[in-house]
């Protein structure tokens, strides 16, 4: 069997290494769009105060996979999934300009989620989404520090990344305004008295937080970044971290259902047999989203396990727990997942 696995994630990497280990003479390859390697995204959050993080958040490099006998065609996109044929097309520096594949499984993540009205300004702003946007924004920031100055950023969202990078970047030394659309932060993920304490967590570190806060739109004036609510303020960078959009797009193309997400079944499969979903993009019945390490690891090796031919139950989430990674920040209740 031809396995292509479309996304170098969590998601692709573990069903990838794990069918490996069952299933020795098959083919797999992975496409996907990174040049560095399978990395942690939780730590990009991290990404200001470790010094070596463009070297540390990686967790395997693409030719240990190979070494593995996973092929991966690494900085391509895919680009056109041809059912019929059981084709996809590869844009990319390497020869392949099309592969064909007898089950393929998308693993593709999720975007960063940037409002309409924030749309025609996406050159004034960064996302935090992928090691590429943690290079541009380290990038921006190093003639900062090289004069030993630090920013200014407003970051426009306190939901879990909003408070994470804000957070990051304050114990790193630089000024952070955050700008919350609600009256109290991660408010989705967390008690009333929980979001209290992580604004007074905030606060101490040195983070502005505003609450309440319409942002209308962005405006660059000269070298300053101006966000606009009812009042204009001045900002040498501007960060929107307002949720994450899965990646629907190629599915929606080839003509598979997408709500959210990409419409599985519980054993992870669209309404094409031989089309499968992982991760960030996999929307489950009842438009279920599981967008965290935990139950997007057992996605995957469950997936490996049923294409290997192991019997078992269908796939149902465990009971997970996560954590906002804001320094210095324990929750006392639990998080709503
Ligand atoms: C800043 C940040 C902090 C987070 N912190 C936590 C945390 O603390 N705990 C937690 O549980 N979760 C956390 N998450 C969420 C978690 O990282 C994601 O749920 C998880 O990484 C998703 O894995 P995935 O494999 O589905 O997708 P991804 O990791 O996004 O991988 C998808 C890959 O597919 C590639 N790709 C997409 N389309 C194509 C294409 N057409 N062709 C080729 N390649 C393509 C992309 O380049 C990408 O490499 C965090 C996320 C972010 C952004």
């Amino acid at each position: 069997m031809n396995i292509v696995v479309v996304g170098s994630g969590v998601a692709g990497v573990t069903f990838a290494e794990k069918y490996r280990a069952l299933s020795p003479d098959d083919e797999i390859v992975i496409v996907t769009a990174e040049h560095d390697g399978y990395y942690s995204r939780p730590l990009l959050s991290r990404g200001f105060t470790k010094t070596d993080i463009e070297q540390s958040i990686i967790l395997k490099s693409f030719d240990r996979l190979r070494e593995n006998a996973i092929d991966v065609i690494a900085g391509s996109e895919v680009t056109a999934i041809d059912r019929n044929n059981k084709t996809i097309a590869i844009e990319g520096p390497g020869q392949e300009k099309s592969i064909s594949y007898d089950k393929l499984i998308l693993a593709q993540g999720s975007a960063a989620f940037v409002p309409p009205p924030f749309r025609p300004f996406e050159k004034l702003f960064f996302c935090l989404n992928s090691l590429n946007d943690l290079k541009a924004m380290r990038k921006f920031r190093q003639p900062f520090i090289s004069q030993n100055n630090h920013p200014h950023w407003a970051v426009i969202g306190g939901g879990l990344i909003g408070c994470e990078v804000a957070s990051d970047l304050a114990v790193a030394g630089d000024k952070v305004t955050i700008y919350h659309a609600m009256d109290r932060l991660m408010e989705r993920q967390l008690a009333a008295e929980d979001s209290e304490h992580l604004l007074s967590v905030l606060q101490e570190s040195g983070v502005e937080v505003l609450l309440n806060q319409a942002v209308k739109n962005f405006a660059d004036e000269g070298g300053k970044f101006c966000v606009k609510t009812d009042v204009t303020a001045e900002f040498d960078a501007i960060i929107v971290a307002c949720g994450f959009k899965p990646r629907t797009e190629l599915a929606a193309a080839a003509g598979l259902e997408v709500g959210r997400g990409i419409k599985v079944n519980p054993c992870l499969q669209t309404e094409d047999n031989s089309v499968f979903v992982l991760g960030d993009a996999a929307e489950l019945p009842g438009g279920k989203l599981y967008a965290y390490i935990l139950p997007i690891r057992s996605q995957a090796l469950w997936l490996a396990n049923h294409l290997a031919g192991q019997e078992q139950a269908l796939w149902s989430a465990a009971p997970f727990s996560t954590k906002a990674k804001v320094h210095g920040f324990e929750a006392k209740q639990p998080y709503h997942l």
